[in-house]
């Protein structure tokens, strides 16, 4: 979704007033510009990359992704940016030619190993509950409202609560709590990077650019296990898909995981064309091609089929794979089968404990992994500034 920054000048009659004498508040007129500055667009090859990286909802949606990648990144990111999810950065606003890169750059990071979410908060909301509920004088309010830094649990709340409401598509929305309109609304984003050798360096890099003043950006940290941080993965994934359509979520769900799982590799470009997906008789690792067919070795087939057991198996019909519907034993039947259990040691017989072993392997289990949030709390600080701004002579 990309920011729209027009708000009519003219609405100030009739917005509701933060009183007078907010104005020696807040300092905010050179905030605002150079965080407008900031704000200017990323480069087109950064688009491009942003929306590769992007979770289509669907296999046919990926592939207009990708063929459109080259030439229109903003599209195929406004679609991806409605929802939540795993994706990259939206493109922000159309690219002036000297406009300076835009400091939040995902396009470098393994795919799959950063979401984006995001949320909008009303000011007016945040507003009167400082003035009317705390009591505290407009001035106080609006400096505290650009001091506000939300958790990310607040952020990213799957039914967020006031001030807070789910970023909606809508062309004019409204405060569900208060009706407030647009130029109330405050989109924040939040950005989350999974830990580890594939990001640590690169996000560094990042976190080390990002301007700090006023609190543009905030960073947090949290620390998971591995199979905490997956199965976090696996439930925005399932938000993600469309489980309808078998033709479309499966190799959805398989290519999602895949990304995860070899980042290095170009797995949108490997699908690309790809009518069936089987196990392969002959590969020991890695997949390939043949004609409309992809060919996964079986190491990498079977953990897919566990991804799309788990993904599944709460939804309508649940426990839905490649190889069909299976159940829990016909899934750890498989499993034994096709050598995976012997592969992974799993000797046990009981087909919950082959389950929680397989999950075990396939999430990495207890091993510490980190989290690594970043708000973006820049149009906060600009909305909050047009909101004072156009009160401010009230
Ligand atoms: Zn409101």
């Amino acid at each position: 979704m990309t920011v729209t920054k027009s708000r009519p000048k003219t609405a100030a009659k009739t917005a509701k007033p933060p009183a007078k004498g907010v104005r020696a508040a807040g300092k905010p007129a050179k905030v605002g510009a150079a965080s407008k500055k900031a704000k200017a667009s990323q480069s087109k090859a950064s688009k491009a990359k942003a929306a590769g990286a992007s979770q289509p909802k669907s296999a046919a949606k990926s592939k207009a992704a990708a063929k459109s990648d080259a030439k229109s990144g903003a599209k195929s990111g406004a679609k991806s940016g409605a929802k939540s999810g795993p994706a990259a950065p939206e493109p922000r606003a159309a690219s002036k030619s000297q406009a300076p890169k835009e400091v939040l750059d995902f396009g470098g990071f393994p795919a799959g190993h950063v979401t984006r979410h995001e949320v909008t908060l009303c000011l007016s909301c945040i507003f009167s509950l400082f003035t009317k509920q705390l009591g505290l004088a407009p001035r106080t309010a609006y400096a505290e409202i650009r001091r506000y830094e939300p958790t990310v649990a607040e952020l990213t709340a799957r039914e967020p609560a006031r001030p807070f409401f789910p970023a909606a598509g809508e062309r004019n929305p409204r405060c569900p709590y208060c009706d407030a309109a647009k130029r109330w609304h405050a989109p924040l984003r939040v950005y989350r990077v999974e830990g580890g050798r594939a990001t640590d360096a690169a996000r560094r890099t990042l976190v080390r650019k990002l301007p700090t003043k006023d609190g543009r950006f905030q960073v947090h940290e949290e620390k998971h296990t591995s199979r905490q941080v997956f199965f976090e993965w696996l439930e925005r994934l399932g938000q993600e898909l469309d489980f309808e359509t078998d033709a479309a979520w499966m190799p959805a769900a398989a290519r999602e995981y895949l990304r995860r799982r070899e980042p290095k590799t170009d797995w949108a470009e490997v699908f690309e064309g790809a009518r069936q997906v089987r196990r392969s008789q002959r590969l020991e690792e890695g997949w390939e091609r043949d004609g409309a067919r992809l060919f996964l070795a079986p190491a990498l087939y079977n953990d897919v089929l566990l991804v799309q057991y788990l993904v599944s198996r709460s939804h309508r019909h649940g426990g839905r794979t490649f190889e069909g519907r299976l159940t829990l034993r016909e899934l750890a039947r498989r499993m034994r089968h096709g050598g995976h259990l012997e592969a992974h040691g799993i000797e046990s017989r009981d087909e919950f404990e082959i389950l929680e072993q397989l999950v075990e392997h396939l999430t990495g289990g207890d091993a510490p992994a980190r989290l690594h949030f970043i708000v973006d709390r820049r149009d906060l600080l600009d909305t909050a500034k047009e909101v004072y701004d156009r009160h401010a002579g009230d």
